[in-house]
């Protein structure tokens, strides 16, 4: 249609789109999102769209278009900008078709996202930076869309809602932050609901050991098996015990951004408690236990605690920890078959008992 005149490369990609597709002003403009700065992706759409429609309109008038029925599809799939031109030439019975692309509903989208956004972030404020969630169908549209087309001046729907969301929100007071940011809002296009994903976010864990030999960092596992290799996730620990021992009073466990309610591993059986602020996590990471009370397993021939069977006896041990446990039992001269921790004292107990609102 363009041949022997002077279009531009843009308005022939434009209208080669346009020919197959029905694309919104924001979409027909995405396509050409890296070239110009400082418009929306709307404007590009519209301007795109109107000097096609002057052209088109010129081309009509000095009859250079013998076939007029192209010319319909093409008005057709601009959607609002085509109507009046159509009716000039065609009368009724303009068709109005969805956006290819985003069926319509991307301004309504950014409306909802900028109105969620600023309704969490009035209630409870952090840095945050946004992300969009689209459904694998949309997404894979669009991916093959753009590719198929060659389009290498696409910007993503992704994108273009997180930038103008991101301006809206920051016009109204509420400025995302790349650099450091606490939690993540993320819009889903299907659900048209906001999920808020912590960053960093320290959840507590309480568990216990039945298992002997998995330490909990691989820092001790000399290349071996270790809880946090299997969690994957960062793991703070407030206190423990050496590996060779087991734990049967619940313990607590901070991890970063883990969210499994209960994961049985290892021998290691955690169930989470809660999230927690800045004060709590400082307060557990400060209240270790005072006392313990250890069950030690032991073979003497001489009879020094409570006989299970032929010299293999056990006796519950009072120490501060596992290392003045070591230096009672070595006065005591017996040989050591196991140890498990029973029970502690300290103000770690209220603690726990006030995250878990238990006890
Ligand atoms: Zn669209």
């Amino acid at each position: 249609m363009w041949k022997n005149s002077s279009a531009s490369w843009v308005a022939e990609q434009a209208l080669s789109l346009l020919e197959r597709y029905p694309l919104c002003d924001s979409c027909l403009g995405r396509c050409f999102a890296k070239l110009g700065y400082g418009h929306l992706n709307s404007e590009r759409g519209r301007s795109i769209k109107l000097s096609l429609i002057l052209e088109i309109d010129r081309k009509i008038k000095e009859h250079q278009l013998p076939d007029l029925e192209g010319i319909r599809e093409v008005l057709f799939n601009m959607g609002g900008a085509g109507e009046s031109l159509f009716s000039h030439y065609f009368g009724k019975g303009f068709q109005r078709r969805a956006c290819y692309l985003c069926n319509d509903v991307l301004a309504q989208v950014k409306e909802d996202f900028v109105a969620k956004a600023l309704s969490i972030l009035r209630t409870s404020p952090m840095r945050y930076v946004l992300g969009v969630r689209l459904s694998p169908r949309m997404q894979e549209l669009e991916t093959n869309f753009a590719v198929g087309n060659g389009l290498m001046y696409y910007e993503s729907m992704k994108a273009e809602i997180r930038r103008e969301v991101g301006k809206k929100l920051s016009q109204l007071g509420f400025e995302p932050d790349m650099d450091n940011p606490e939690g993540e809002l993320v819009y889903d296009l299907d659900t048209r609901s906001v999920e808020v994903i912590r960053k960093n976010q320290k959840v507590l864990y309480l568990y216990t050991r039945l298992s002997r030999g998995v330490p909990i960092s691989s820092w001790y596992s000399r290349g071996g098996d270790s809880l946090d290799r299997e969690i994957g996730n960062k793991i703070i620990i407030p206190f423990t015990e050496p590996s060779d021992v087991r734990i049967l009073e619940p313990y607590p466990l901070i991890i970063e951004d883990y969210h499994e309610e209960r994961k049985e591993v290892m021998g290691y059986s955690l169930v989470k408690v809660s999230s927690l602020g800045k004060s709590e996590f400082n307060l557990l990471v400060e209240n270790k236990p005072l006392s313990r009370t250890y069950r030690v397993i032991f073979y003497s021939t001489e009879k020094k605690g409570h006989e299970i069977y032929d010299g293999i006896q056990d006796m519950l041990v009072e120490a501060r920890n596992f290392d003045e446990l070591m230096e009672k039992i070595k006065e005591m001269n017996v040989e050591i078959i196991s140890v498990d921790l029973i029970r502690t004292e300290g103000k770690h107990r209220r603690i726990r008992a006030l995250l878990t609102k238990t006890e």
